[in-house]
């Protein structure tokens, strides 16, 4: 990165973001405000204005870039079918999201099925579904789909660093240079299609360098499948897009400001997707709660709210980014952020509310359209968040 210097135009850019980053938080709690009267539980409120806004936003800074939402993000019935509607395509995991697509009426050949590694039942449950292209990273792998479904379209995860990304996938999964031969090695054997290349820059990633270097090696896999005798038609950029908490995150147009003129030295028959699951869903999404009770131990100020960790909130303990916006005005402290369960992980990090806080305050949280509701369960009787659709 190469340091800017503070003048006092980075300084007003650097505010004007920041507003912005505000007055989206604003929106989002107004359209969700309604339902913080008459409280009942936690509730996630998204709008379908936003769900709409945000892909077309995405469509017109990435033109080149079909989207495929990763349902994992948020699988709702109601927000794929809006998606659906939107000219988005999808990118799934598992059985079930196979059947989501399936349910949803989508043309299954522009379904992408991107786990890396995937049991011999789900592959052959999407093979009679009619899914056509399959993600791999290990010869393994190859060899269960040849197995399985014998005239699949691969394309092979890469590995890509993920510095910069507040939820990192690296490790897990993608392939090193030395797998990407061990790959096209098993791939000549079975005789499987190898066309395409993928990464994922990690999730909530606000280094853009990250998506540029993964697009320049998924090129030279290009030249490498050329010379092996196969034909690369697909370039898939994974997820990782960010939402605006503080500001200082890079937008969708700061992104696409680095990443076109990288897609533009690709050969022309090269498709290239994306599979955006927090940013398309993520703002459209402002989860409201309730303090349950607050606690001096020591010096510290703790606030316990209705749902905690298992309640949706998971990624909050681990450092994410948030922001908590309480109802009742006054200046602003430290406490430390715990949910109602009885365990002790159930702690969501230090937070700034007002120092009067008390019992039965509301807490808006915007920005959790994504990874809230699909991860939270009712361990300990605590209702998990129900959701509901505004305009
Ligand atoms: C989770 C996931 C995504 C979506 O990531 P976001 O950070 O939500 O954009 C995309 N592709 C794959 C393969 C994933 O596992």
């Amino acid at each position: 990165m190469t340091d800017l210097a503070v003048t006092p135009t980075v300084v007003s850019a650097l505010n004007k973001a920041r507003l912005l980053a505000e007055e989206d938080a604003r929106e989002q709690i107004a359209f969700s405000a309604a339902y913080a009267d008459n409280y009942r539980g936690p509730v996630l409120v998204v709008s379908a204005q936003r769900l709409r806004r945000n892909v077309q936003r995405f469509m017109a800074a990435l033109p080149r870039v079909r989207p495929h939402f990763a349902v994992k993000a948020n699988p709702d019935a109601e927000i794929l079918s809006i998606f659906h509607q939107q000219g988005t395509c999808f990118e799934v995991a598992s059985i079930a999201e196979i059947d989501a697509m399936l349910a949803l009426g989508v043309d299954m050949e522009t379904v992408f099925y991107s786990n890396p590694i995937k049991s011999s039942l789900s592959i052959k449950h999407g093979a009679a579904s009619g899914i056509v292209w399959y993600c791999v990273d290990t010869p393994e792998e190859v060899e269960k789909i040849a197995a399985i479904k014998p005239d699949a379209k691969l394309y092979l995860r890469i590995q890509v660093s993920n510095e910069g990304s507040s939820w990192p996938l690296a490790g897990k999964f993608g392939a090193s240079s030395k797998g990407v031969d061990a790959l096209i090695d098993i791939c000549k054997k079975l005789d499987m299609q190898l066309c395409g290349a993928t990464f994922h820059v990690g999730s909530q990633c606000t280094n853009i360098h990250n998506w540029v270097e993964g697009i320049r090696a998924a090129n030279g896999i290009f030249a490498q499948l050329i010379a092996e005798g196969f034909s690369p038609e697909l370039l898939n950029l994974g997820g990782g897009y960010p939402l605006q908490f503080s500001g200082q995150e890079p937008s969708i147009e700061d992104i696409a400001a680095v990443i076109n003129p990288e897609l533009d030295l690709l050969p022309k028959s090269i498709q290239i997707m994306a599979e955006p699951g927090r940013y398309l869903v993520g703002s459209a999404g402002c989860l409201i709660s309730q303090v349950v009770g607050i606690a001096t131990r020591d010096s510290a100020r703790w606030v316990y709210l209705d749902t905690g960790v298992y309640g949706g909130l998971m990624e909050l303990s681990q450092n994410f980014p948030a922001t908590l916006v309480s109802q009742r005005t006054g200046e602003a402290g430290v406490w430390t952020m715990a949910g109602p369960t009885c365990d002790s992980i159930d702690v969501l990090g230090k937070h700034r509310l007002p120092i009067n806080t008390e019992a039965d305050d509301i807490i808006f949280m915007p920005n959790l359209g994504a990874y809230c509701t699909t991860c939270a369960c009712d361990f300990n009787g605590f209702p998990t968040p129900t959701m509901h659709m505004v305009d």
